[in-house]
């Protein structure tokens, strides 16, 4: 069998349950004593207690503003979420903060060899391998995922070629300069990468990309097949964030993506209590203990990703817990005329019909007392005046299928739009009152 860790992977569910619990009354006790946050936050709590699954929902919840007020403390700049002393910090990385501060946060050289471990089961069950040179087309700056996948393919064997500081163009050159044949990027950038490499006259198939993972933003399903279609690849995905690390990835069944036990105690709860742990099929708020790192211990982390819960095990031959689909964040969630709204949606019909669409923005704005929803889109050029009129009334209504909403869609000249590389942030509600 095809995997990084096979004692590990194909543990019976009964026996890694076990280890979570063990992992995971560790890491409290560990918590309780070293981090000023978690000597509050546990104070009340004995880990002797834990003696099943469902005793872990009686712990508190920690969200990213526990992290920012704790940080406030000294030492400068991780304070009270600090698990280590600061000498042995040998790395630093933040959030992007686009919901607020960021969140400083500290590895030791030992915690960010875990990351990076469980980084090596997300690239491995991808399908990477030390015969692929991957391109990482960005300059990884001080946020942490494409660093992640630096050092995990190289402890995989990869060869690794850093595109930082260079243009899209010069990017697409040393694709074909270095034959790279692997590639880990947003799918925003991907979509990007294609659609230069046309206008230069380069089919993306001809660059030789076998195989992609994608990080940074949620992906639909549409868009990986686009991905996969555009390059002649396989495309992967993933899920994690700064502060807990990726915590599931994709295998070569593309069926959803596996949990990374034992590195994660992940729990999947129902959205508006966040106490009860979902159904197979159920849509519920991901939240996540690293079990495995104690510079910066993280108990029960609110994640805000939303995810749809699947089963264990699969053709792969992995036992892990499943999630069948990442659906988005919460942060993203409206509602708008009395109706859920995820923009997640919108790509979804997009990516998957109207390959004319070369970017795109969704605007919620209140008009007397009506909520409005303007969808500016950018078009390929060379369209006709009838095909652009026959492409927004299509769209519009199969828009109005999915969401159950209606869209204002204007058409932009080229270039107005955002154009993103890191995190793409395509949704923007602009009420006065947010009616959530
Ligand atoms: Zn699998």
């Amino acid at each position: 069998m095809n995997l990084w860790n096979p004692y590990l992977e194909t543990l019976a569910r009964p026996e890694l349950a076990q280890i979570e619990l063990s992992y995971f009354r560790n890491i409290l006790s560990y918590a309780r004593e070293h981090s000023d946050l978690y000597r509050d936050k546990l104070k009340d709590v004995d880990p002797d207690d834990i003696e099943t699954v469902d005793d872990v929902k009686h712990i508190p919840l920690t969200d990213k503003n526990d992290l920012r007020k704790y940080q406030e403390m000294s030492p400068y700049p991780y304070g009270g979420i600090l698990g280590r002393d600061m000498d042995e910090v040998t790395t630093y990385r933040q959030t992007s903060g686009t919901t607020g501060k960021p969140v400083y946060v500290p590895e030791t050289y030992e915690s960010w060899q875990w990351r990076v471990e469980a980084w090596c089961h997300i690239l491995y069950m991808a399908g990477f391998r030390s015969s692929h040179r991957i391109f990482l087309p960005f300059g990884y700056n001080v946020y942490v995922a494409f660093w992640e996948a630096h050092y995990a393919s190289e402890k995989i064997g990869c060869e690794v070629i850093p595109g930082g500081a260079l243009d899209t163009k010069g990017r697409i050159h040393k694709i074909i300069e270095t034959r790279s044949n692997a590639m880990a990027n947003t799918p925003t950038y991907g979509l990007h990468i294609a659609q230069e490499a046309q206008a230069m006259g380069i089919d993306p198939k001809s660059l030789g990309i076998e195989r992609m993972i994608c990080a940074g933003e949620p992906m639909s399903e549409p868009t990986r097949k686009r991905l996969e279609e555009l390059f002649g690849c396989r495309t992967f995905d993933h899920i994690g964030g700064t502060e807990p690390c990726g915590w599931a990835g994709m295998c070569e069944a593309q069926e959803g993506l596996h949990v990374i036990e034992p590195f994660f105690l992940v729990e999947i709860l129902d959205r508006e209590t966040l106490t009860r742990e979902v159904e197979e099929g159920e849509m519920g708020v991901a939240v996540v203990t690293p079990l495995g790192r104690r510079s910066f211990p993280l108990i029960r982390f609110d994640t805000k990703d939303l995810v749809v819960k699947g089963t264990s095990g699969c053709a792969c031959g992995r036992t892990s817990q499943r999630i069948r689909e990442v659906v988005g964040r919460t942060d993203d969630l409206r509602k708008i005329r009395a109706v859920l709204f995820s923009p997640k949606s919108v790509e979804e019909v997009i990516r998957e019909n109207f390959r004319e669409v070369a970017e795109y923005e969704i605007l919620v704005e209140r008009k007397g007392t009506m909520d409005e929803i303007p969808l500016r889109i950018e078009l390929l050029p060379n369209l006709a005046q009838d095909e652009i009129d026959c492409l927004k009334m299509s769209l519009s209504e199969k828009l109005k299928v999915k969401a159950n909403l209606s869209f204002r869609v204007n058409v932009e000249p080229t270039g107005t739009l955002p154009r993103y590389t890191l995190k793409a942030s395509r949704f923007k509600d602009l009420r006065e009152v947010n009616n959530e």
